[in-house]
């Protein structure tokens, strides 16, 4: 078919923009510390935006965005542009860029904006508050000035703004909002903005506009879906408008997709990954004039794409499509810059693996094979993939036969009232027992140790004799505090994937592939290549040592296997839930070898059990299935009187609650302390009767709470549990917080708990 409209060719959605060698994040830390000024700062973000541009040139593409670069947040970025700034914030009378970070970082006397994760990332945005006061109006030029200034540098861009529904839709309702508000209600309002936003746009020179409505692959009412149409009626009925890209991604658009293509905007963006693929597209009406963005290359794993089989999809989309464009899946921002900075990995493995400039490269190789036939290139790339399948390192028999071999049995444990009565007995923990979620301070010392031991300056002797040393302390400490559940501490952990990582065969670990998990904050995923096992024990050294210093129980302390995976790159190769099961079985042996050595209590943190839920219901209970067997299968290969206990991360308990009730830990601490233990009366109605531990201080923030007010959430608590089944701990690990917070905050902790039992 012929092109409808101006071709956007090979493009990507997003990409990266912490800096290649996390230029931005020194920046920003520079800024706030009072290092360096705001022009600074500045100036090393235009910096990075033309490298940027000028990369994704040189690397082929026909399309290249902008308004991708953000100095914290896009999602705090397009509520700056509509004027949603909360007046706590505006009042500071600070400038536009320091009330941007009020907003992201808070101040001294104003909290920032929540912080929840995108979509089922590891990506943090900030949740705008819109209410009906919110005065929306065009309160910025973000994207027009940087497409102004790629346009200085000779580059014309593609500005990608958040789509106004998704927008509202990510939004929560500001303080003032009464009850039953939605910022969603607000969409008409803000469509003008964009009509008013696309008039400057056009006056510009901009061509197309990339306008990302993420929020309908997830289950969305006919309402929404109408009002997302309404909403494209009227920005497609814009006559002084560049072309509009209406794109998506993390799934299927569903009834979302033909209420689009029913709009007048050119093009719509799918993702032929995540989603079903090019199936679902057969019979949608209204393809045939538009341009369809097809998403035949991951913007989320490191793997080379198999470039056959994409242009296989993106010939079968041109069949359907007035037009077919090339892209990544989503934005590249979930992926570290380039592969070719990985120095140290196997160059085996390396040659498997795309990072984010080798996936803008794969785009364009589609992109000429698309309009030039296969060619020698996409054959060598598709060859590096071939390899991969083949590769000893990627199956492991053993591994498999295991794996194949697992009972049913081997997924339970004796009832729980027995294992109750047989953990009292064995324990003799007090009512009300107090405990820690695993980690002390990771002070600057233990960093330099690591990073010496790490670098060979530090021999293996040196370096175990002062983690143990900082064991004994943290140990001697949480005697004194009168804890009655002790932790070794983790100082031996630089993160609690990556530690477990580096100790399992099938995972590699990177030097230099970073992604953006929130402002300056960076991960370096690990890369689950092949079948997983454990050559050895990896935390028994460090928990006997702990629990030899001690009378009281020490906690051993494990990363579970969905966190595992939720926080690394995993094989494609093969269905998750396999891998969560050679995972699991690992955690498994790493358990038994705890119990062996005479640890009575083992914690399996799982704080990533709900970022991997699927984004569509009608796909949830299929994940919480293999997910919670995954866990079970890690923690039942225990006696009675072995305690398990889970930790979780977050408070939003309503929908997981029962694959929670689930994993059949005796103990779950999960974070309750900013919800005030809102959550504890749903946990209690769903029928969750085993032990729980709701955490009784944020230790997101430094503040030091007092005995009072922890006691009167634990009273709330114990209100709303049996007394006999509550734990007292904080909300999370307490490894970014400082000794001098730590010790008072454990004091207070300990104190309320003494006062409540009595
Ligand atoms: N045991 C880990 C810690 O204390 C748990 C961290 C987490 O929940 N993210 O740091
Ligand atoms: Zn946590």
């Amino acid at each position: 078919m012929t092109p409808v409209h101006e071709p956007i060719g090979a493009t990507v959605l997003g990409y990266p923009r912490i800096g290649p060698h996390r230029e931005l994040k020194r920046a920003l830390e520079n800024h706030w510390a009072g290092r360096i000024d705001v022009g600074e700062l500045h100036r090393v973000a235009a910096d990075l935006r033309s490298r940027s541009w000028r990369r994704l040139v040189d690397l082929g593409l026909d399309s290249v965005p902008s308004n991708t670069f953000s100095l914290y947040d896009q999602t705090l970025d397009a509520a700056c542009l509509v004027g949603a700034v909360p007046e706590r914030y505006a009042r500071l009378g600070l400038d536009d860029t320091g009330t941007y970070f009020a907003m992201a970082r808070g101040s001294d006397d104003v909290a920032p904006l929540e912080m929840t994760k995108w979509f089922d990332t590891n990506y943090h945005y900030l949740v705008p508050e819109v209410g009906p006061e919110t005065r929306l109006r065009l309160a910025g030029d973000k994207p027009l000035a940087e497409y102004r200034e790629a346009r200085a540098q000779g580059i014309e861009t593609r500005p990608v703004l958040l789509g106004p529904a998704s927008f509202l839709l990510l939004s929560k309702p500001s303080e003032d909002a009464s009850d039953g508000f939605r910022p969603f209600d607000r969409l008409d309002d803000l469509v003008e903005v964009y009509v008013e936003l696309l008039g400057a746009l056009t006056d510009a020179g901009v061509r197309w506009v990339q306008l990302d409505e993420p929020s309908y692959v997830a289950d969305r009412s006919d309402d929404d879906t109408a009002a997302v149409t309404r909403a494209y009626q009227r920005l497609g009925a814009v006559t002084r408008r560049p072309n509009l890209l209406v794109a998506s991604y993390f799934g299927d658009l569903g009834a979302a997709l033909p209420a689009l293509l029913s709009t007048p905007v050119e093009a719509v963006g799918v993702d032929l990954v995540a989603g079903t693929g090019v199936d679902a597209l057969a019979d949608v009406p209204g393809l045939a004039d538009k341009s369809l963005v097809a998403g035949v290359v991951d913007g989320r794993n490191i793997w080379r794409a198999d470039l056959d089989a994409a242009l296989d999809r993106l010939e079968a989309v041109r069949e359907l499509a007035g037009d077919v464009a090339v892209s990544t899946s989503c934005s590249l921002l979930h992926v570290p810059y380039d592969v070719d900075a990985e120095t140290g990995l196997d160059p085996r493995l390396k040659s498997w693996l795309a990072f984010a400039d080798q996936k803008v490269a794969e785009v364009a190789a589609l992109g000429r094979g698309l309009r030039e036939g296969r060619s020698a290139a996409t054959a060598a790339l598709t060859a590096a993939r071939a390899d991969r399948a083949g590769a000893p390192d990627v199956v492991d028999d053993r591994v498999r036969a295991r794996a194949a071999a697992i009972e049913p049995a081997q997924l339970h444990r004796g009832h729980y009232a027995d294992r109750e009565a047989a953990q009292q007995a064995a324990l003799g923990l007090p009512p009300l027992p107090t405990t820690t979620i695993g980690s002390f301070p990771q002070t600057a010392e233990i960093r330099a140790a690591r990073a010496a031991y790490t670098a060979g300056r530090l021999d293996p002797a040196e370096y175990t004799s002062r983690m143990r040393a900082e064991i004994a302390g943290v140990v001697r400490l949480q005697e004194r505090l009168g804890l009655d559940v002790l932790v070794h501490g983790e100082a031996e952990r630089n993160d609690m994937v990556q530690y477990f990582a580096e100790h399992l065969d099938g995972f590699a670990t990177t030097i230099n592939g970073w992604v953006q998990s929130y402002g300056s904050r960076c991960v370096r995923p690990p890369i689950l290549y092949g079948d997983v096992s454990r050559p050895a024990p990896i935390t028994v050294d460090w928990a006997t040592y702990a629990q030899s210093l001690t009378e009281r129980p020490v906690k051993g302390m494990l990363t579970g296997p969905v966190t595992m995976l939720a926080w690394s790159f995993v094989r494609d190769d093969q269905p998750l839930a396999d891998t969560a099961r050679q995972v699991a079985l690992a955690i498994r042996d790493e358990t038994a070898d705890l119990e062996s050595a005479g640890l009575r209590i083992v914690q399996v943190d799982e704080p990533a059990l709900r970022e991997l839920l699927p984004l569509r219901a009608a796909d949830q209970d299929d994940y919480l299935r293999w997910s919670v067997e995954a866990f079970r299968l890690a923690t039942s290969g225990v006696a009675d009187t072995t305690q398990i206990h889970t930790h979780l991360c977050y408070s939003e308990f309503g929908d997981v609650v029962a694959a929670i009730d689930g994993l059949g830990a005796d103990v779950t601490s999960i974070e309750a302390a900013r919800s005030r233990m809102e959550i504890l009366p749903d946990v209690a109605a769903s029928g969750f009767a085993r032990g729980i531990g709701p955490g009784v201080y944020d230790i997101h923030s430094p503040r030091v709470p007092d005995a009072d007010e922890i006691e009167v959430l634990l009273k709330a608590a114990r209100d709303a549990v049996p007394a006999r089944r509550l734990w007292v701990n904080p909300d999370c690990g307490l490894k970014t917080r400082a000794y001098e917070q730590v010790e008072p905050a454990l004091e207070a902790m300990v104190r309320a708990a003494h006062a409540v039992r009595s």
